[in-house]
């Protein structure tokens, strides 16, 4: 095949061309310890973006998973608490924070949101990629003044509270639809993936 080895430089001039850590988000998949649970790259992009990175910034990852979005937060120069009640995923944000060199910027932490985020500290973003809930939003809203939101939803239960969250909060609601060129028969044909519904609010 023709896929790279991984390797972090500071300065890409030594490395063999095609060689070396992407430098934007949205990494290819195959880059992360998962196990199909990962937000795949191309929604991943769209997800950093609009979490807006700056470098220092805190981001609590609400059903961490991978740990994915955390390790693209602190590739961007961020620190994260990731949360995660399963202990199998759990692994898996120990093992890529470990494989980015990122142990020093990434807490992992054991636990179900709302419940576990007593007691942290101030975040300047909050993503949820999982476990959203009118209970958790009840926690985490009014955001405080500079705090960023962003939360994506792929069940109709969680685009459901999205939309009315958007409706009484404001903010952006975007829909999300991609398709993948796969094989269909001796042909290709569009592999649509699972719309998704992403809010984005900053106070
Ligand atoms: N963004 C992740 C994928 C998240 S999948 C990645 O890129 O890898 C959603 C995750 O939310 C699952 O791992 C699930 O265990 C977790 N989850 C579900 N309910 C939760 C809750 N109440 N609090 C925290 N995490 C939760």
């Amino acid at each position: 095949t023709c896929a790279a080895p991984v390797a972090v430089a500071i300065d890409g001039a030594d490395l063999p061309r095609g060689y070396g850590l992407p430098a934007t988000p949205g990494r290819p998949d195959d880059l992360f310890a998962h196990e199909g649970q990962i937000t795949k790259a191309p929604v991943r992009a769209l997800t950093l973006a609009a979490l807006q990175p700056r470098p220092g910034a805190l981001l609590w990852d609400i059903g961490g998973g991978s740990g994915a979005i955390s390790v693209e937060w602190a590739l961007a120069g961020g620190r994260a608490i990731c949360i995660e009640p399963r202990a199998d995923r759990l692994a898996l944000i120990e093992e890529n924070r470990a494989r980015f060199g990122l142990a020093h910027r990434i807490e992992p932490r054991h636990g179900t949101a709302p419940e576990a985020l007593t007691g942290l500290p101030e975040p300047d973003a909050i993503f949820i990629g999982g476990g959203a809930s009118p209970a958790l939003f009840n926690a985490l809203l009014p955001l405080p003044p500079g705090t960023r939101l962003v939360a994506n939803a792929v069940t109709l239960e969680t685009e459901a509270l999205l939309t009315q969250l958007h409706a009484r909060h404001g903010g952006e609601l975007l829909r999300i639809e991609l398709a993948r060129a796969a094989p269909l028969g001796t042909m290709r044909g569009w592999q649509p993936a699972r719309p998704l519904v992403q809010w984005s609010l900053t106070c």
